[in-house]
């Protein structure tokens, strides 16, 4: 029997899997049987945005409440090698190793924080990059009140003042006074090398500031972590802070698995695709989400984004579909770019445009937050066949704005 293989079951391998199974759905006559077969780490698909929320029970969900009802089947274990001449993959699962074969292959298997060579980094700090990460920095911060009492216990230090640090940063106020109960002296510092914090955030950056001041967060702008330690975090200049919690926020780069192609990557290790999702010059294969570059507007390389990564998926599985099917693909084409930065109990910042000019900020934005983070990235959640195949439509959503009454 023919094989579409997923490899990834987060924003990009989801929704290719849906997507697949959708355009096989629809086909009439019925065609010879074609298997899609998911593989993940993980036996739900995580809503990897949402880590820097306290409560991350509702960030997993099931992959069987998305796949059973639509007969995708799917396999949990690690993907350790990729032989695309040979269309063989390898995983590890609980029951040892498997090598399966595919007949169309979607590399899906996003990204994970960069860890540059500072010493301590890898070895101390915490993060949110990943459901794991976020669960541990909940624990560590719910282990505090009974370490032993020190300057730094209830100090908590961000490096990385980007969309996620300033995410983390904003949340952390609230999570440490609550770790702290009656004692006083938590601190905040959000740091950065670059010259002003969120520097990269265009019209959001002033706003980030004004809501990092109302919370109380205190920011570094301009200094170099030299040292990260069990007890806090060295400068370039000898300044140390001491902090029992340091929070990494670095930077993505594509699953090193990319490597395994016999293609260039491109500076964050992604694979080149065409506007079909299929990678040049590897017959067979697609690829999607953070994984993949192509010019998302015809004229800009794509933004790792959940953003991005969804509407990939979507037509990534309709292509390979219908690359089997021999039948014509859809090309993708997004002419927008937003973020929408969540500031915690001060509201969210809005903006609109690869410069990121300001929308809305505040209350209004925190809806727009809310409604993207809690709705609109979820598949259907009523294990319906229809309301999942149908979600899976190879068309791309208006922009979240859009999508929210925004009330007089
Ligand atoms: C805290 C945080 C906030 C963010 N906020 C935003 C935001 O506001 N807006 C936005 O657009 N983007 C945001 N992002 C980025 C967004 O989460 C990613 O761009 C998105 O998750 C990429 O989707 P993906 O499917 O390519 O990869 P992922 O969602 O990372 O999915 C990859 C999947 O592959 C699996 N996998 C990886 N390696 C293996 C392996 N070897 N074997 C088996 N399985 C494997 C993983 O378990 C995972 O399920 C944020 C990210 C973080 C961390």
């Amino acid at each position: 029997m023919q094989r579409i293989l997923v490899l990834g079951a987060g924003f990009a391998g989801l929704w290719s899997a849906v997507g697949a199974a959708r355009k096989l759905a629809e086909e009439r006559p019925p065609h010879e049987p074609i298997a899609i077969l998911v593989v993940d780490a993980r036996p739900f698909h995580s809503i990897r945005v949402r880590n820097y929320e306290m409560d991350l029970t509702a960030t997993q969900v099931p992959l069987a409440d998305v796949f059973e009802p639509i007969g995708v089947k799917w396999l949990q274990g690690k993907v350790t090698h990729i032989d695309a001449a040979k269309r063989k993959v390898k995983v590890e699962t609980a029951a040892g190793q498997e090598t399966l074969d595919y007949t169309r292959l979607v590399m899906a298997l996003g990204s994970s924080l960069v860890y540059p060579s500072i010493p301590g980094l890898a070895e101390y700090a915490l993060d949110v990059d990943t459901c794991e990460g976020a669960a541990k920095l909940r624990d560590h911060l719910q282990s505090l009140p009974s370490r032993h009492a020190s300057t730094g216990r209830y100090t908590a230090v961000v490096i990385g003042a980007g969309l996620t640090g300033s995410e983390i940063a904003s949340e952390l106020p609230a999570r440490l006074a609550e770790a702290a109960g009656e004692r006083n002296g938590t601190r905040v510092i959000l740091m950065d090398h670059a010259p002003r914090i969120a520097d990269q955030m265009g019209g959001a950056q002033p706003v980030i500031e004004t809501a990092m001041h109302a919370l109380g967060v205190e920011l570094r702008p301009g200094v170099n972590v030299t040292r990260v330690t069990a007890s806090g975090v060295q400068f370039e200049g000898g300044e140390s802070i001491a902090a029992a919690t340091v929070v990494w926020c670095g930077g993505m780069r594509a699953n090193a698995l990319t490597k395994e192609f016999p293609v260039e990557l491109d500076k964050l290790g992604r694979i080149q695709v065409d506007e079909y999702l299929r990678v040049r010059g590897v017959p067979g294969v697609f690829a999607a989400g953070d994984c993949a570059n192509f010019p998302i507007d015809g004229r800009h390389d794509s933004i790792m984004s959940c953003q991005y990564g969804r509407p990939m998926g979507r037509y990534c599985g309709h292509n390979v579909a219908a690359d089997l099917l021999s039948e014509s693909m859809l090309p993708l084409r997004i002419d927008y770019y937003v973020t929408c930065v969540d500031l915690g109990p001060w509201g969210a910042v809005y903006t609109e445009g690869r410069d990121r000019k300001l929308v809305t900020e505040g209350e209004q934005a925190k809806r727009i937050k809310q409604m993207i983070n809690r709705e609109r990235i979820y598949p259907p959640r009523t294990r319906n066949r229809d309301d999942i195949l149908a979600a899976a439509a190879p068309a791309v959503q208006a922009a979240p704005l859009e999508d929210v009454d925004m009330g007089a």
